[in-house]
């Protein structure tokens, strides 16, 4: 029985520039904490005959597959808005695993040890945070956002040091490409413009061929960058999430959800929410995201203007234009995507006025995000007084007057409801609570929050131990670096 490993390098087929042939450090003692089965089996993977010894080894790198052949990719990156050169410092990627179906996917460790682009850095990575990222992505797999995805994590049997004593943790990465934005800054750094042609001719060949035979790639690549990555935020925002580290070298080319770091969903309603111990300006907060993505994308823009045009200030002009088209694309889906969250079919004038409303009542009132639309959906997890407030019984007379318009039945608007609004996010305490757990040893907590969260949409026996915010009242902080 075979593992069903399919590999092809197209990335390291390209120049030194672009990366660093290199293998993990092999570890001490690797011992498998986690295997993500169903993700597995979308690749067309199996590990089954597998026994856990020697999963342990090829999840700690201790074991390349054969056909694999490693690299640590280059990138720089504004980073709280300083340009530096970055690259992969802690992860390799071992392949682009290739699925029946012909998808390409990267296979990358984190936590792999050192690199070229390590700079003062030790290359490993922590088991908490591994896992966390582990948990995360698969939440925002769960909600239907696009995200890299988290097929293993091992312990290394390795200590790590940060501010105490660690146990050193790789996780396997799944992604459609580890292209970045950054990845397109590191190479226009250099101004040779038949590199940038070749990450161009790269990045369209594996994310969207559709404009192989356009006559102004570059532009065509930009226009899709800014539709992709205002999904993405906009399926964010839907959600509460916020990533804490939009910095250009964590926004992919593909448009999914990359790099879970100090990131966290929003419990109280609240658009200046920030997690990020280190983001004490708020430039990530949960509102400044889709501020955030323009200005990223708009670095994005400089690195194209030399394929733009020949022409440097009809390119400069033409780039500009079209970043500025960013807040008309980002509202139009913003307010559909509300419209959604409220079951509304069609565009009525006053829209804005009764979602802005809702919005203004929720932070006034500290609600909870999710539940506020789960009580919408009659789908509570308990009976809050809060709802009882004559201002949210009025408000929900408008709403109810403007759902009477939709030219669909009540039942198509619940489920609307139903598939926008999620009934369970990552609760920051139950996602402490797992991780605790874990690093004991004791992986049932961990494995019950990944059930729950695998299908937010759905009632489920057990579900509202998971719905409830956080009753400590003490603000949450996470932390980068780690
Ligand atoms: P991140 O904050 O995870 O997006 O990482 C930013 C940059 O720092 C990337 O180039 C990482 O590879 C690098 N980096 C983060 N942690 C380490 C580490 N422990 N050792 C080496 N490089 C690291
Ligand atoms: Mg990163």
């Amino acid at each position: 029985m075979t593992i069903g490993w399919h590999f092809k390098n197209t990335y390291s087929e390209l120049s030194d520039t672009f990366r660093e042939e290199i293998r993990p450090v092999p570890v001490n003692n690797p011992e498998l904490v986690i295997l993500n089965e169903s993700l597995a089996s979308e690749l067309n993977l199996n590990f089954s005959d597998i026994d856990k010894d020697e999963l342990s080894k090829i999840f700690s790198g201790n074991r390349l597959p054969n056909g694999s052949n490693s690299i640590a990719q280059a990138y720089a990156g504004h980073q709280f808005g300083h340009f530096t050169m970055l690259g992969d410092g802690r992860a390799v990627l071992i392949g682009e695993h290739t699925t029946k179906l012909n998808k390409k996917f990267d296979i990358q460790f984190k936590g792999s040890g050192k690199t070229a682009f390590s700079r003062n850095g030790d290359g490993r990575a922590a088991l908490g945070p591994m896992l966390r990222e582990y948990i995360i992505s698969e939440a925002m797999n769960g909600l239907n956002i696009p995200t890299t995805r988290s097929l293993a994590v091992v312990k290394t049997g390795e200590n790590i040091q940060r501010e105490t004593t660690l146990q050193g943790a790789i996780l396997t990465r799944v992604a459609s490409s580890h292209i970045r934005v950054g990845t397109f800054q590191y190479i226009a750094a250099r101004q040779k413009k038949e590199e940038l042609k070749t990450l161009l001719d790269y990045t369209i060949n594996r994310h969207y061929p559709e404009i192989k035979s356009s006559n102004n790639q570059a532009l065509d690549l930009l226009n899709l960058l800014i539709n992709r990555q205002c999904n993405l935020v906009v399926n964010w925002m839907r959600v509460g999430f916020i990533h804490g580290v939009m910095n250009t070298d964590n926004m992919t080319i593909s448009g999914e959800t990359i790099d879970y770091g100090p990131c966290a969903f929003m419990d109280t309603y609240d658009p200046k929410t920030v997690f990020s111990s280190i983001d004490q300006m708020g430039r990530y907060a949960y509102c400044n995201q889709p501020v955030i993505t323009k200005w990223n994308l708009a670095r994005f823009a400089e690195c194209l203007v030399p394929l733009i045009d020949q022409d440097q200030d009809k390119a400069i002009k033409i780039a500009t234009e079209t970043i500025n088209s960013f807040e008309k694309r980002y509202e139009e889906k913003w307010m559909n995507m509300m419209r959604d969250k409220l079951g509304l079919f069609g565009l009525d004038k006053k829209d804005k006025f009764l979602i802005l409303d809702l919005l203004t009542w929720m932070h006034e009132k500290k609600a909870d995000y999710t539940n506020t639309f789960c009580h919408l959906m009659d789908l509570s997890p308990k009976k809050d007084k809060l709802f009882d407030d004559n201002d949210f019984i009025n408000w929900k007379k408008r709403w109810k007057e403007r759902s009477s318009k939709n030219n669909d039945s009540p039942k198509k608007s619940l489920e609307l409801m139903k598939n926008n609004n999620p009934l369970v996010i990552p609760r920051n305490y139950k996602v402490e609570e797992a991780l605790e757990a874990a690093e004991q040893n004791d992986l049932s907590p961990l494995k019950k929050l990944l059930e729950i969260l695998s299908k937010p949409y759905n009632e489920q026996k057990g579900i509202t131990d998971f719905q409830s915010p956080s009753t400590s009242g003490e603000k949450y902080q996470t932390f980068c670096g780690t």
